[in-house]
């Protein structure tokens, strides 16, 4: 997959090239030097009907649940302040929500187009409808889960009958030849599935495991269009002024703002409530109006770096020369 196509679909350590193309962004930073948050990030719930081994956040609170209204408030606030979309992910498992389509319902009237990270396995009981609200719905698949025929069935379905973008995001534990290649054949056979994504899993980052899964699709014939193959991205030092906090938040259950989707990785905790939070989804406005910018000098392992650098250009505005190129 050619590397433009690579950042539609990912952040993670890419160039920001799709800020390039937001003219809200570019209308806000240029002229108002203020960074709006293009996109929030929301775990709507810490339930989860897994228990995968390589969860990132086993010591979370399982119980833990937003409530609608304030729901209702964050989007609210979000979408007056110029947020565009939102990505329901977890945490917990989004769609184990008990007001799972009063959110995707919510998001809408609030004009935020809507990404959802999920295992995958409720959506059968999701009405299409609500589904089609989603613009893109990425199912993680693993090792440790043989994709059955029940599911996969199941998906087949409402990827035939849904119009949203599907893909599937594979981490490799200990990498299982068969479960590989029956996840690429699905994803080869339905054009509502854009893409596959390998990662090797956080806690062995063994980047030798993505050469044998191209080894293997290669020695089946199987056409590896839709496949990105992405190791572990390079981590670097935290910046004092992290300008990405002002860009894609993540909002937890209990209500507390945070400043990235990597920070328990970037300061080797756990859970979400072991990191410092910019405060709560009350604060919301007040956090970006002021532009309370998180300092992530205390980050040892940031992967979003790249964003940091462009960001800050447009903050700073300490580039010379910009009339040649
Ligand atoms: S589905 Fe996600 S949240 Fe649930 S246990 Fe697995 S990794 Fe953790
Ligand atoms: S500096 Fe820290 S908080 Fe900011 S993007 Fe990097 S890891 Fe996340």
């Amino acid at each position: 997959m050619d590397q433009t196509k690579h950042s539609s679909y990912t952040s993670a350590n890419t160039l920001p090239l799709k800020l390039l193309y937001n003219e809200k962004f570019l209308d806000a930073v240029l002229k108002r030097n203020r960074i709006v948050p293009i996109s929030i990030n929301l775990f709507p719930t810490n339930r989860c009907n897994l228990n995968c081994s390589f969860c990132i956040c086993k010591d979370r609170d399982k119980q833990e649940e937003m409530s609608i209204e304030t729901i209702d408030l964050l989007f609210y606030d979000s979408a007056s302040i110029g947020t565009q979309s939102v990505v329901l992910s977890g945490g917990g498992e989004p769609t184990m929500h008990t007001d799972f389509d009063h959110i995707l319902m919510s998001a809408k009237e609030n004009l935020l187009s809507i990404g959802m990270v999920t295992n995958g396995l409720l959506l059968i009981k999701k009405d299409l409808n609500i589904l089609n609200l989603l613009t893109w719905c990425r199912i993680s698949a693993s090792d440790d889960r043989l994709l059955s025929d029940t599911h996969k069935s199941d998906l087949e379905y409402i990827f035939s009958n849904t119009n949203v973008d599907w893909s599937f995001r594979y981490i490799l534990t200990n990498p299982n030849k068969e479960n590989i290649v029956e996840y690429v054949k699905l994803a080869n056979s339905n054009d509502n599935i854009t893409h596959i994504v390998f990662v090797p899993d956080m806690n062995s980052n063994n980047n030798n495991h993505l050469s044998l899964v191209k080894e293997w699709l290669f020695e089946n014939n199987i056409d590896t269009s839709k496949c990105i193959f992405s190791s572990r991205v390079e981590e670097n030092k935290g910046e004092k002024n992290c300008y990405f906090s002002m860009l894609k938040p993540v909002i937890a259950p209990d209500g507390n703002i945070y400043p990235c989707c990597n920070i328990t990785n970037a300061i080797d905790k756990r859970d979400l409530k072991d990191c410092i939070s910019m405060g709560k989804v009350e604060d919301f406005k007040r956090i970006f109006a002021k532009q309370e910018i998180f300092d992530g000098s205390i980050c040892k392992k940031c992967i979003y770096s790249n964003y940091n650098n462009v960001l800050k250009v447009f903050k700073e505005k300490n580039l010379e020369h910009s009339e040649f190129v």
